[in-house]
């Protein structure tokens, strides 16, 4: 009998974007006010384009607006916008004085619905005790992916009391995206969990994990968890890492393995992280004209994807996460009409 396999070629997608909010617009995100991270904000909200401040009673909607004008404006097929559960305690309650951020699953549904561009990737604590509840409802919802941030949320995932979630999440087909390596933006409640060693137990239950930031450090005083991102990756064929945020200083020593090892490697930009396109000239991996021209794109959803080809990286890099989602063949179908 012969089958014919209908291939879909798909355009680039973006693992890893953020959505904000300061919480004036509703009960459902809540951010903590640090001075500390005042200017970090400033300079972000600046390279985004945004014409208000954080504190902004319209903020939320602007930040959104500004998004979906990036996404439009980008070559982007897709982008994976990202909710984040509260810090828990190992029994699910939530650790309000320990949370810095906090995005509902719902408030993420409610923002994708805005273009068909944006999926929809949603944050459970395994410990809550109606985390497969949650799980699957956000599953029927449409979610395409998990994300989780082990270091911040409290989330050690190799607790053999999680198994059950895992194998849901596994059965879901939905992948786990998880902060790996160092954290900049947001306190760290547990350093022993950046490691991409306390992924273990997903991995083994079956469950595709990306490792966001392939495990390396935001600050040069951060504890260095690449080599166990190398080998894990060489041990587990379901383990990925993405590239998003990856173009600082402190990146460069990884990010020049990752380009002669490219494998499992997946595209992101860690929106509204800001790109940064000196140091990649700095170290002579892309010329000054190359740099003149990525330093002009004011889009930073397509900064990203520029300087990732310039460094070289194989175009599988923005895609090969459509063959990773559990909607992908509906998705196609979908965007094909
Ligand atoms: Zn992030």
């Amino acid at each position: 009998m012969v089958s014919h396999t209908m291939t879909t070629t798909h355009g680039p997608i973006d693992v890893h974007v953020h959505l904000s909010g300061n919480g004036k617009g509703g009960m459902d995100c809540w951010h903590r006010q640090r001075w500390i991270m005042k200017p970090f904000l400033w300079a972000g909200a600046r390279d985004i384009g945004l014409k208000c401040g954080f504190a902004d009673s319209g903020f939320d909607r602007m930040y959104l607006d500004q998004l979906l004008h990036w996404l439009s404006t980008s070559s982007l097929e897709a982008a994976v916008l990202l909710a984040e559960d509260w810090v828990r305690d190992d029994r699910g309650a939530v650790r309000k004085d320990l949370t810095d951020f906090f995005i509902s699953n719902d408030k993420v549904f409610t923002a994708v619905k805005r273009s068909a561009k944006l999926l929809a990737g949603v944050s459970i604590h395994p410990a809550r005790p109606d985390a497969v509840d949650e799980l699957e409802r956000c599953a029927a919802a449409g979610a395409v992916l998990l994300k989780l941030l082990p270091c911040v949320q409290n989330v050690d995932c190799n607790l053999s009391k999680y198994k059950p979630f895992w194998i849901k999440l596994a059965d879901l087909g939905l992948p786990l995206l998880a902060h790996t390596g160092g954290e900049f933006f947001v306190r760290s409640c547990r350093n022993d969990l950046k490691s991409p060693g306390c992924l273990r137990l997903p991995l083994e239950c079956g469950v595709t994990v990306i490792a966001a930031h392939c495990s390396t450090r935001a600050l040069p005083w951060d504890g260095d968890y690449f080599e166990e991102f190398l080998q894990m990756r060489k041990d587990f064929q379901n383990f990925y890492g993405d590239l998003a945020a990856l173009s600082h200083i402190t990146h460069l020593k990884s990010l020049e393995r990752l380009r002669e090892e490219p494998e499992r490697l997946l595209h992101g930009t860690d929106y509204p992280v800001v790109t940064a396109v000196f140091p990649s000239w700095l170290k002579g991996w892309i010329d000054r004209e190359t740099m003149q021209h990525l330093r002009g794109i004011h889009n930073p959803l397509e900064k990203k994807i520029q300087l990732t080809k310039a460094l070289g990286f194989p175009e599988r890099v923005f895609t090969d996460l459509w063959g990773l989602l559990p909607r992908a063949p509906q998705l196609a179908s979908l965007t094909n009409l």
